[in-house]
């Protein structure tokens, strides 16, 4: 028999239950086929971003994230093996999306709270055990075939199926996507560490761009630390990813078996490398599947939620009919040349760290102390490309959340005010400007508008980010996308319906 469903996504990491909530959260059905019959327990990510932390909010886990299950970063310190401090990035406690800047977490954790929050929505269908073999696009579907823990077949059809299976996946392969390797990769000892008593670690999280053994330090959320350790030229594999040479290694900091469990030790091939090709027909990539970035920036499972956001609403409108496929393509150009942004970060730091050659160190030490302010701010890119104005500056920008209050109710703005097509203003509410024909277009989007502000605004603007923020744009209408980037800005209240009929324009394209 076999089992219908809209979209079937294969494996539950966090980027798979992510986007399964998300979709279910328009309502589609959702199918999603894992082969490991339990979640996998060990940490993995470590950090995420404020804009990642939107994105969980959407998928309904932020708030539990935040009730102790995150330490907020304050500061990302690289010292050389002398001492001395080559960058320092600093986090701010609220950044534009709403949340800290950097949260360190464990990824178990996360992925736990994901899983019961899917499994609570009626529209999601979780298979364990159940291992992806065969992913055929015909007549207008997709079939797909799974091998089960009992040696069985079970076959499936979806309207569309998104790969995210990771690193090493199947659906990848099966669609034939051709993969830019940097050829940047270095292997790394990842050891995870539980302090009996806790210590207060200031900065919280260092990296150590020590020559002689290149270290990381970083929080591995509440109660727990994380130890990076690079594997230097000539040094085995083997003799690297054992017990007593995590210890042995973890010994200058005080840490042995009297005041800490280890809670894993392994070697990880740290990688740069993306697909070109993130969508064949009605299959798509996502997550690790599509990219691999090296860890230094923290964030390749970021990038994958991300691709959840921006894939979640289009695969929405295209299944309802309000966009044409063609739509799906955008999202592969839109999350390519962020992902390749993200790549880029990330590698000019592994190029700081990843140096074990004394003479080497030394020229790097001396031209980055003589030339540069240690102070430095992680990028914040937005998209550069795809379902954006024209011509627009504001166009791809991140948008702000602010804290809001109206009707009584006081919270952060995607909670109280409403989340998706969003038209924010500080002059009124702008959907009042749209002729009749056009407001009931960006209805049916589930678009929504809001006249926000200090004073007597409809939604109060309780902290003035909000405020603050659009001044600073210079726009007088701002339209938000699903996802939280720009779509473009409007210069008066008037000129609001121009801006959602360019949008009505750029969905309908039929021209990626
Ligand atoms: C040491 C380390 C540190 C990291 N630090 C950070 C960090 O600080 N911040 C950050 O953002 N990211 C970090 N990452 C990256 C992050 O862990 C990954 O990007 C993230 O787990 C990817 O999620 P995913 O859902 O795409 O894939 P995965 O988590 O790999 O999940 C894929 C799932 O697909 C399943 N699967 C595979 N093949 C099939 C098949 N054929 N059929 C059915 N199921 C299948 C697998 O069993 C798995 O459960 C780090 C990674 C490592 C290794």
């Amino acid at each position: 028999m076999t089992s219908e469903t809209d979209v079937l996504v294969v494996g539950w990491g966090p980027v798979g239950q992510t986007l399964a909530i998300l979709l279910a959260g328009h309502g589609w059905r959702v199918t999603a086929l894992e082969r490991q019959p339990a979640p996998y327990p060990l940490p993995r990510a470590v950090h995420l971003d404020h804009e990642t932390a939107r994105i969980l909010q959407a998928a309904g886990v932020a708030d539990a994230m935040a009730d102790g299950r995150i330490e907020t970063a304050d500061f990302y310190e690289w010292r050389n093996g002398k001492g001395d401090v080559l960058l320092r990035f600093t986090s701010r406690p609220m950044g534009i999306c709403g949340w800290p800047e950097a949260n360190m977490f464990a990824q178990p954790e996360l992925e736990g709270l994901l899983d019961a929050k899917a499994r609570s929505l009626a529209n999601v269908t979780l298979l364990r055990g159940h291992e992806v073999a065969s992913v055929v696009e015909r007549d207008g579907g997709v079939d797909v075939a799974a091998r089960t823990a009992d040696g069985a077949t079970a076959e499936f059809r979806a309207r569309f199926v998104v790969g995210c299976d990771g690193a090493n996946s199947f659906v990848r392969t099966s669609i034939g996507a051709p993969v830019t390797d940097l050829g940047f990769f270095y292997d790394w000892l990842i050891v995870d560490v539980r302090p009996h008593v806790p210590k207060l670690w200031s900065p919280l999280n260092i990296q150590i761009c020590d020559p002689t053994r290149p270290t990381t330090l970083v929080s591995g959320g509440p109660g727990r630390r994380r130890w990076e350790f690079m594997r230097l030229p000539g040094e085995a594999i083997e003799d690297l990813n054992r017990a007593d040479t995590a210890w042995r290694l973890l010994a200058p900091w005080d840490v042995h078996p009297g005041n800490a469990d280890l809670e894993r030790h392994t070697v990880y091939r740290f990688q740069a490398r993306w697909v070109d090709s993130w969508r064949k027909g009605r299959v798509l990539l996502a997550g690790d599947a599509a990219h691999q970035t090296p860890p230094f920036a923290g964030q390749g499972m970021c990038a994958g939620l991300r691709d959840a956001m921006n894939l979640a609403w289009k695969l929405d409108l295209v299944l309802r009919g309000h966009a044409p496929d063609a739509l799906l393509d955008t999202y592969a150009e839109e999350r390519r040349a962020h992902v390749r942004g993200m790549i880029g970060f990330a590698m000019a730091l592994g190029r700081v760290i990843c140096v074990p050659d004394p003479a080497e160190a030394d020229a790097r030490d001396a031209s980055m102390m003589a030339t540069r302010d240690p102070q430095a701010t992680p990028p914040l890119p937005g998209l550069l490309v795809g379902v954006l104005h024209e011509g627009d500056p504001l166009a791809g920008k991140v948008c702000v959340q602010a804290r809001v209050r109206t009707g009584g109710r006081d919270g952060l703005f995607d909670d109280v005010v409403g989340r998706g097509w969003t038209l924010l203003s500080l002059d009124g509410d702008p959907s009042q400007a749209l002729p009749a024909e056009l407001a009931a277009w960006f209805a049916s989007l589930g678009g929504i508008a809001a006249g926000i502000g200090t004073g007597g605004a409809p939604i109060g603007d309780v902290d003035g980010r909000a405020t603050a923020w659009l001044r600073e744009s210079g726009a007088a209408v701002v339209l938000q996308r699903p996802d939280f980037y720009v779509f473009g800005g409007a210069p008066t209240l008037a000129d609001t319906p121009a801006l959602v009929t360019a949008l009505r324009a750029r969905l309908e394209s039929r021209a990626s």
